[in-house]
């Protein structure tokens, strides 16, 4: 049974995070209501050293759906954001598995959409676009993140230049790469820059969405070079337009969202 808060304690804002969206909505919330309200950002623990936050944090796993809803209520959590990368797909069913005693809203920037002069190939996961890769491009930029390399590093006769947040301490069986460590917002003529110096002709890329990290996309298009766009996966529960999600592509609609239920 959801537990009742004592009329005079404030909201407590819960935002699921690990991505830009999440931080800001977390600034402007606490810019906007300052002590009126609680808010616990919670992160995945996929980075040594993430980005600060006002507010309390929650690193790490909370045990499931169950482990979640027992801290929503222990925490007196009224009000749930899944800002959550779009790839991170357990954690949003876990929401609203979980959450179903409190209102959820799901924050999802809308997948980018090739342009003119775009050479993308789709697939549909890291395996696919691992595969496909040795006959698109030999000197291949990487973004996929750390915990998705493996998948690319026994291809043979490939370069690889590695854009991840935190430098890692081994990369496991690549044989010609190189490292770059670096945290978005990227900008155009960086991204240019960058695949310039290393004479690059395909990116790898997640269909992430949002302004962050596209550079990478429009320095393809300028260098007319193809990218590997893997899709988002497939999502059973919280989709975009399914009945009773709540759903926001923005976070001013997230903080609009937030102001109508906290009720300021
Ligand atoms: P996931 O598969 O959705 O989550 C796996 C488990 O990690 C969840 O069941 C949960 O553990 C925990 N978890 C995930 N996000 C959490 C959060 N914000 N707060 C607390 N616990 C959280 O996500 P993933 O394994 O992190 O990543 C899957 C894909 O998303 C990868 O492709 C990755 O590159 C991409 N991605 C994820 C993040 C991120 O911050 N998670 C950021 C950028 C990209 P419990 O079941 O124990 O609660």
């Amino acid at each position: 049974m959801p537990r009742r808060k004592p009329v005079n304690q404030k909201p407590h804002l819960l935002i699921l995070g690990g991505t830009g969206d999440a931080a800001a909505v977390a600034r402007a919330v606490v810019a906007a209501y300052g002590v009126r309200i609680q808010v616990t950002s919670s992160l995945a623990g996929r980075t040594r050293a993430p980005a600060s936050l006002p507010g309390s944090i929650h690193i790490g796993g909370f045990g499931g759906p169950e482990g979640l809803h027992a801290w929503i209520l222990a925490q007196g959590v009224d009000v749930v954001i899944d800002a959550t990368h779009p790839f991170a797909a357990q954690i949003s069913k876990h929401a609203i598995q979980a959450a179903h005693a409190v209102p959820v809203l799901r924050l999802d920037r809308p997948p980018w959409t090739p342009q003119s002069g775009d050479d993308w190939h789709s697939v549909t996961d890291i395996a696919a676009a691992a595969a496909l890769l040795p006959s698109v491009g030999r000197r291949v930029f990487l973004t996929v993140g750390a915990s998705e390399l493996a998948a690319f590093s026994e291809l043979e006769n490939v370069y690889f230049l590695i854009r991840l947040i935190d430098t890692p301490e081994t990369v496991s069986a690549f044989v010609d790469y190189d490292i770059v460590s670096a945290r978005g917002p990227f900008t155009k003529v960086g991204d240019l820059q960058l695949m310039k110096a290393h004479r690059i002709d395909v990116v790898v890329s997640k269909n992430s969405g949002g302004d962050a990290t596209v550079a990478k996309l429009h320095a393809a298009r300028v260098l007319g070079i193809p990218v590997v766009m893997i899709d988002r996966p497939p999502c059973d529960l919280g989709c975009p337009g399914r009945a009773g999600v709540n759903q926001a592509e923005t976070v001013q609609q997230a903080l609009f969202w937030i102001k109508q239920i906290v009720g300021f």
